[in-house]
């Protein structure tokens, strides 16, 4: 008795599907051109940050170089957790820069 009117309302859900799913597309080109270029600096932001430096499995290994190079001379290192390789580096610049 309410199948006329349900499958009209299943028209109109089906039709309001299909015109997210065009929004959809559109906000997903968007994103791949977007996250595209992120993951480009954000490859070169690891490479700078991480790939090419020293990692320390643990913040005691990173201040063990620390003092070591204090040691040697180089002052002024601090270590911090890399977002990337959950690993720690050793950098020269100052936290406050
Ligand atoms: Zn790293």
């Amino acid at each position: 008795m309410t199948s006329r009117k349900g499958s009209a309302k299943a028209k109109r859900i089906a039709e309001f599907k299909s015109q997210l799913g065009g929004m959809d597309d559109l906000f997903e080109r968007e994103t791949k051109r977007v996250t595209a270029k992120s993951l480009e600096k954000e490859r070169t932001l690891r490479k700078k940050a991480c790939e090419s430096k020293n990692r320390y499995d643990s913040e005691r290994d990173a201040r063990e170089a620390i003092r070591a190079c204090a040691e040697h001379g180089t002052l002024g290192l601090r270590c911090y957790r890399c977002p990337y390789c959950d690993g720690w580096h050793l950098t020269s610049k100052s936290q406050n820069a």
